[in-house]
């Protein structure tokens, strides 16, 4: 049952009342970006008009308030995530540069021949980061499959350990899919092979708990804009072991312990790992976002997102030439399609001459479209403040489109 005030909940997002070709806007495409709450926009412009200093930096009373804010933005994601430490908590520009910084400077140590797992639903941040560092080193990768109902092939996941697997990388939520990958019981048989693992958490972070001392992962990436925070901000968790031993990604301010032309020494942690002036309003307001989160309660937003995947779907599936892709038994709010023969842009191009905002095409997932042998999809994202009028009005508008289509 639905307990969520979501009048309220919609108040705090001024977007969601805009209209988009003279109807009232329906956005699905929250697994793109999510929208943000009045709070955290007030908090930017708070910080912009009273607040802004350069963090670190300073003795001045600004430059302390500043840091001050951006650390403890850093404890409360080191709260949501329960990290051990704020040491493991870096703040990367989103998750894309996260995992570039884990295979750049823990995949510094990789040598030609070893292997590190993938598996074929990864977004391209998961994919191209490592045939750089591939083309680097000769390190080999290892794909796991999926069934026809979008899941992860376990069997073959263990099947592709060997003595020369140096790491598994795959991410928590499919972004075309919405599998829910069983990330613990991966990384439990990942760590009895004596391999560390990292989770793409881009499209888990917004809609369920993440606590990486339970998933016990090596390192946990994501994005801020996708969890109704600011754009630009992202968060790479790593244990502290690795972390302590990785090289710095990039070199620059904020990083150094003493700089000298024959030699530099590093910041302790997370700073080692952030060069340069970060994005310190950002990170701060980042703050706010969670607070939008904890107020509601991750397991409200959860079963309200899942009510209304399970009520759109199960309507769509009853519609005549419509194929979803993506139905595992753990699922998130996430319904990729296709109608008939049309292309993913036609049907895209229709809902939005309704107002219903959706993303078409490989969703930065080429291998898995090839896999799937379409060229893309039309994908429905839904987050808190989604209705189930919103969503009637998404399928009354696909119902439009495909009799147009047909
Ligand atoms: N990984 C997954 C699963 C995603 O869905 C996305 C974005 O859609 C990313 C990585 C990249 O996130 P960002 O563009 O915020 O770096």
């Amino acid at each position: 049952m639905d307990m969520l005030d979501i009048d309220a909940i919609r108040r705090e997002f001024p977007i969601l009342s805009r209209e988009v070709a003279g109807r009232r806007m329906v956005y699905l495409d929250n697994s793109a970006t999510s929208q943000t709450p009045d709070r955290v926009v007030e908090e930017i412009v708070w910080l912009y008009s009273q607040e802004k200093a350069n963090v670190h930096r300073g003795v001045h009373t600004l430059s302390q308030e500043m840091t001050d804010q951006q650390e403890r933005s850093r404890e409360h994601v080191r709260r949501y995530i329960n990290a051990s430490s704020i040491e493991e908590v870096v703040f990367t520009r989103g998750t894309t540069e996260a995992i570039n910084l884990v295979v750049s400077s823990f995949g510094s140590r990789f040598k030609a021949g070893d292997e590190v797992i993938l598996t074929v639903m990864e977004h391209h941040a998961n994919i191209v980061p490592w045939q750089l560092l591939r083309s680097r080193t000769g390190i080999v990768l290892r794909v796991v499959d999926i069934n026809e109902r979008g899941e992860l092939d376990m069997e073959q996941y263990r099947s592709l350990f060997n003595e020369r697997t140096v790491m598994a990388s795959f991410c928590h939520v499919s972004n075309v899919l919405g599998t829910v990958n069983p990330v613990k019981e991966m990384t439990e048989y990942a760590h009895g092979k004596g391999v560390p693992v990292l989770v793409d958490g881009a499209q888990a972070s917004p809609h369920m708990k993440i606590d990486v001392a339970d998933l016990d992962c090596d390192f946990y990436v994501f994005s801020s804009h996708k969890m109704y925070g600011p754009t630009g901000i992202g968060v790479l968790y790593g244990k502290r072991k690795w972390l302590e031993e990785m090289p710095p990604y990039q070199g620059g301010g904020e990083m150094i312990g003493k700089v000298t032309f024959e030699h530099t020494t590093f910041a302790d942690l997370p700073f080692k790992f952030e060069a340069g002036t970060p994005d310190f309003i950002g990170i701060a307001a980042f703050s706010k976002a969670l607070d939008f989160i904890e107020d509601i309660g991750m397991d409200n937003i959860a079963s309200h997102e899942h009510a209304l995947l399970e009520y759109a779907q199960k309507r769509m599936e009853a519609m005549e030439g419509v194929r979803i892709y993506g139905t595992a038994s753990e699922k998130d709010a996430v319904i990729s399609f296709l109608v008939g023969n049309s292309h993913p842009y036609d049907i895209g191009l229709l809902l939005d001459k309704q107002g219903v905002e959706v993303r078409t095409g490989h969703h930065c997932a080429m291998p898995l479209m090839d896999r799937l042998g379409i060229p893309g999809t039309v994908r429905a994202s839904f987050a808190v403040y989604n209705t189930f009028e919103e969503a009637d009005s998404f399928l009354a508008a696909l119902q439009r489109a495909a009799a147009i289509l047909e």
